[in-house]
């Protein structure tokens, strides 16, 4: 026996009102909520209304409502399918249901359950389709709650892709038999080419994939997602990044990709570290590019997961061209870039009105040799530079600005492990900046930010950058240890 589920008092179904007549009576919020609610539908609105809001009038003409403009009556109601008694005033609310019962036309009255009929839904709206969240009127926050999750696990681009499979119902009904080959073909619709197509806004591209499949006698062939993780909260994924791990068959993830956001992927996805950390290669770039090659032959859905945005030093542009050169279909979804992240940690504006307008993104990796990069004369004319990587090579970036002429009193903020809950604040000048090398209580990512901007930071709960300052504000109890 199964356990006993409690049961629904109130069943939901999905009610046809297309040409049919939906009345609201009354002419405050509460009508407009109503109204506005149903105008997710195609039902005409008639809405009885003897004194209506500024508000509700505004509405009724946009949206081309009728508006009864007289005091209620009973055959105002005549014809319509559902009845709102959305007065607000208890008495008339109560003559309207009473007066809809009577008609046999079932009834909503808005915050009194004991006049309802029916309840209306929380509603995520992709037409064609639609998920209903219903609470029997116990929880409105809850159903809102709910409602707001899973508006975020289904694409925007859906109900365009539910249109799309309604004019190929009848040639997958009269081309594949039923039963595998068909599932076969929705799963690849719902799932492959045509709903990226359809994501992408390529309408003529969607179809043509989709008549594609349905002649095609081999698997789909798979797609690889170049996905921005973000700079480490899990929280600071996209929408389409959370959508897309939950959509994969494998997860290929770099080292600075936390656990928590991989975790993120279905529980039977397949999960790679490819590593790729100073000093620890697990894989090569190229047995990471190769690696996704085959993986798109095999006709997988992959994610590629990259810490930070995919595009900023992450290699991308050599998966990419392995893709492209290979014939296999990949997409790239951006990500918070760790200088963004170390930036909102500082509250420290990267460009700043009248102070600096540009922004450099470097590595600080190319200041060897005798001609100064490009993003260096633009430090000295005062950009905002942001280094990535830039703990090894600190003394060296530091030294050449300063001889290139950058004031050795220029502002400098660090960041270790930006977004995250441990992360630690440091600030000082150009100066104080080789220190970075030397410090060894540092283990994770740091990103190095230079300019007059980090000047406008806040820095509060941010450590003086120089050891030797830091000593001095902490001073070592000397021979303790020794
Ligand atoms: N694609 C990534 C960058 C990869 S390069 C992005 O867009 O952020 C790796 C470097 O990024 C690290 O050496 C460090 O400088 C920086 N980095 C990544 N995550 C970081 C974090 N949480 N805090 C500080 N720096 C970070």
């Amino acid at each position: 026996m199964a356990h006993d589920t409690p049961k629904l008092n109130a069943f939901p179904v999905f009610l046809r009102v297309e040409g049919k007549t939906v009345a609201i009576v009354g002419g405050g919020e509460e009508a407009l909520a109503k109204a506005r609610l149903l105008s997710q539908s195609s039902a005409r609105l008639s809405i009885i209304a003897h004194q209506a809001s500024a508000d509700l009038l505004d509405w009724i003409t946009a949206n081309g409502a009728v508006h009864i403009a007289a005091p209620y009556a009973p055959a105002h109601l005549a014809g319509s399918i559902m009845v709102f008694a959305a007065s607000g005033e208890e008495d008339l609310d109560r003559r309207v249901a009473a007066d809809a019962r009577r008609q046999g036309i079932a009834v909503n009255a808005v915050d009194r359950l004991d006049l309802c009929d029916f309840f209306t839904p929380a509603l995520v709206n992709r037409a064609p389709v639609a998920i209903a969240i219903g609470t029997e009127g116990a929880g409105p926050v809850l159903a809102q709650m709910i409602r707001a999750r899973i508006d975020q696990l289904l694409s925007p681009s859906l109900g365009s892709l539910a249109t799309l499979a309604v004019s190929f119902r009848h040639a997958a009904e009269r081309l594949l038999p039923k039963g595998a080959a068909r599932r076969r073909f929705w799963s690849d619709f719902f799932s492959g080419a045509p709903a990226r197509a359809i994501a992408a806004g390529r309408l003529a591209e969607a179809h043509d994939a989709a008549s594609r499949l349905l002649v095609s006698t081999t698997r789909s062939t798979g797609h690889i997602a170049l996905v921005g993780a973000g700079p480490g909260a899990e929280d600071l994924l996209t929408l389409r990044a959370q959508r897309l791990l939950m959509d994969a068959d494998i997860i290929l993830y770099d080292a600075l990709v936390p656990e928590a956001v991989v975790a993120m992927g279905r529980r039977d996805a397949e999960r790679v570290s490819v590593g790729k950390r100073k000093g620890c290669h697990s894989k090569t770039q190229a047995e990471i590019n190769s690696l996704l090659v085959e993986l798109g032959r095999e006709g997988k859905r992959v994610v590629r997961l990259k810490s930070g945005d995919p595009l900023v030093f992450g290699r991308a542009g050599e998966e990419m061209a392995a893709l492209r050169d290979a014939g296999i279909s990949y997409e790239v979804v951006p990500g918070v870039t760790a200088a963004f992240a170390a930036a909102a940690d500082f509250e420290l504006p990267l460009t700043l009105r009248g102070v600096t307008s540009s922004l450099v993104f470097t590595t600080g990796h190319d200041l060897k040799g005798n001609s100064l990069p490009d993003w260096a004369k633009l430090a000295i004319s005062g950009a905002t530079v942001a280094v990535y990587m830039g703990r090894s090579v600190a003394a060296e970036v530091a030294g050449r600005l300063m001889e290139a002429g950058l004031a050795s009193d220029t502002a400098v903020a660090v960041v270790e492990n930006a977004s995250l809950g441990h992360r630690r604040k440091f600030h000082g000048t150009l100066a104080d900046l080789p220190s970075l090398e030397a410090r060894n209580d540092l283990s994770g990512p740091v990103m190095t930010i230079i300019g007059d901007a980090v000047a406008g930071a806040n820095f509060e709960h941010s450590e003086p950058l120089a050891l030797g300052k830091l000593q001095h504000a902490h001073p070592r109890i000397e021979g303790v240890d020794a």
